[in-house]
């Protein structure tokens, strides 16, 4: 497989490197944290980097959903908002957009991602029907379930490998849906929830080919596809780097191709869009949008803002273009790439190939000595920050929760821990720091013990769940 170094990113365009497409014309400042510091925030927030207040953190790696860094045309767009109730203009600017870009017809505006969630599980998962899905998401799988369905992982087998190098591990495994079909036939699939690129597998892509591949699939059975575009821009670039016939194709064509293969699509504008808050769901069929459009009503708002400020849609609708600019892409995964090299070369286990919007730390390979009932994935995330203030999260045995019917955790083979990086926020050397606390952290692994769960909420126990230390 052809992958560029971030010094060698640049040079297929005949630059020198992925540098950022903007300068930066307003700053907020950074503290910086005491080791007692730091040491009585993270005991207080029960050893959970989500429970940390922000003031404790000196880089927040946490998530890149809502924490980009928006441009100033978004910022003078903001100032145009429509605030009408009903039929505001900026909602237009939206839905023309989003009809731009992704090439849906009928837009539903929600106020973040897992808004559309529920509309399209409760709209189109009949109790008892299986919905399968290349790997899980978190809020995607837990409303699916809320609706009565079943899901089921059918990404390829080399998804699980944090080491296998394969080009789009965040391909559908059409072997795997094909018996599902068989098996459970195909009036028993709600829909595939095919998402692009893969948070939980590392931020991994899906090939133009396997999506084709995949409709022709649903197609013989009359199955449809919903696409989680929430990093859709970001899963075009791989394609434009790593599937033969894309390298000349813009990442808005790539995109809009990848999305003429799936019937309707959702959106956590948190991520890809640029924004802070925001997002939609989007179909084809008719009938469907016009139940989607009545139960928004219900959930959200109105279907012309969705618990949204016109201002915020304007934003949106900026930050939509934006995010398919080819140098925007390539220096956004350019920056996350530089991090990985360092840490690679410095033999500090990562998830290979670096994908999208972070750097996920292999924490099995990590700390071996850590079994996975005592959070080796967590246990870094606190070392990390008792170390320098870095705030990361845990993408392992805590976020994949208990099965509902047994009780017992999921033990997901990938036991993670995420630096996720905020689009257009940090700099080079910022990275170099994270890198250089990493390294620390990873000279004194074999005297870290692990930690044991204390408290446990009982829906998505990972933003809540609290520890204390073991030993
Ligand atoms: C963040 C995210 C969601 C949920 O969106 P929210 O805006 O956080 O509600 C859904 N899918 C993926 C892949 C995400 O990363």
């Amino acid at each position: 497989m052809t992958q560029s170094t971030p010094q060698t990113m640049g040079q297929q365009f005949g630059r020198r490197s992925w540098a950022e497409p903007w300068k930066i014309k307003m700053v907020e400042p950074l503290r910086m944290v005491s080791r007692a510091e730091r040491e009585k925030a993270l005991a207080e927030a029960g050893y959970n980097t989500f429970l940390l207040r922000s003031e404790a953190v000196y880089i927040d790696l946490l998530t890149d959903s809502g924490t980009s860094a928006m441009s100033d045309r978004q910022w003078a767009g903001m100032m145009l908002g429509d605030e009408a109730y009903a039929g505001s203009r900026n909602f237009y600017n939206l839905e023309n957009a989003i009809q731009t870009y992704y090439g849906y017809r009928h837009i539903v505006p929600t106020h973040q991602g897992r808004g559309a969630e529920h509309l399209l599980s409760q709209t189109t998962i009949k109790p008892g029907q299986y919905v399968p899905g290349n790997m899980y998401f978190t809020t995607t799988r837990l409303h699916q379930e809320m609706a009565g369905g079943i899901f089921v992982d059918v990404i390829i087998d080399e998804a699980h490998d944090p080491a296998n190098l394969h080009p789009f591990k965040g391909n559908v495994d059409l072997g795997k849906v094909e018996a599902l079909i068989q098996e459970k036939g195909a009036a028993n699939i709600a829909y595939i929830s095919l998402a692009g690129t893969v948070n939980m597998a590392g931020g991994q892509p899906v090939s133009m080919q396997n999506v084709r591949e995949l409709r022709a699939l649903c197609d013989r059975h009359g199955i449809k596809i919903y696409l989680d575009a929430t990093r859709m821009a970001e899963n075009a670039y791989f394609i434009q780097e790593r599937e033969p016939g894309y390298a000349d194709k813009s990442i808005a064509a790539i995109v809009l191709e990848f999305c003429s293969y799936t019937h309707g699509g959702w959106m956590s504008a948190k991520k890809d869009s640029l924004v802070n808050i925001g997002g939609w769901l989007a179909v084809n069929d008719w009938d469907l949008f016009e139940e989607l459009r009545n139960l928004v009503v219900v959930f959200e708002g109105l279907h012309t803002y969705g618990g949204l400020a016109g201002r915020d849609m304007e934003a949106m609708a900026i930050g939509t273009a934006e995010s398919m600019q080819d140098d925007h892409i390539r220096a956004r995964i350019g920056q996350v790439r530089y991090l990985g090299q360092l840490l690679t070369d410095w033999g500090i286990p990562i998830v290979q190939p670096v994908g999208g919007h972070a750097i996920f730390v292999d924490a099995r390979r990590f700390y071996p000595h850590i079994p996975q009932g005592e959070f080796p994935a967590q246990t870094l995330a606190a070392q990390l920050y008792l170390d320098s203030g870095i705030r990361s999260m845990e993408r392992g045995v805590v976020s994949a929760g208990r099965n509902a019917k047994t009780g017992d955790h999921y033990y997901p083979k990938l036991e993670l821990t995420r630096l996720t990086i905020p689009r257009r926020v940090y700099t080079q050397a910022h990275m170099d720091v994270v890198a250089e606390s990493l390294k620390i952290v990873y000279d004194n692994r074999e005297q870290t013990r692990g930690l044991r769960m204390v408290y446990e909420p009982k829906y998505l126990r990972f933003f809540q769940a609290r520890f204390e230390p073991l030993g």
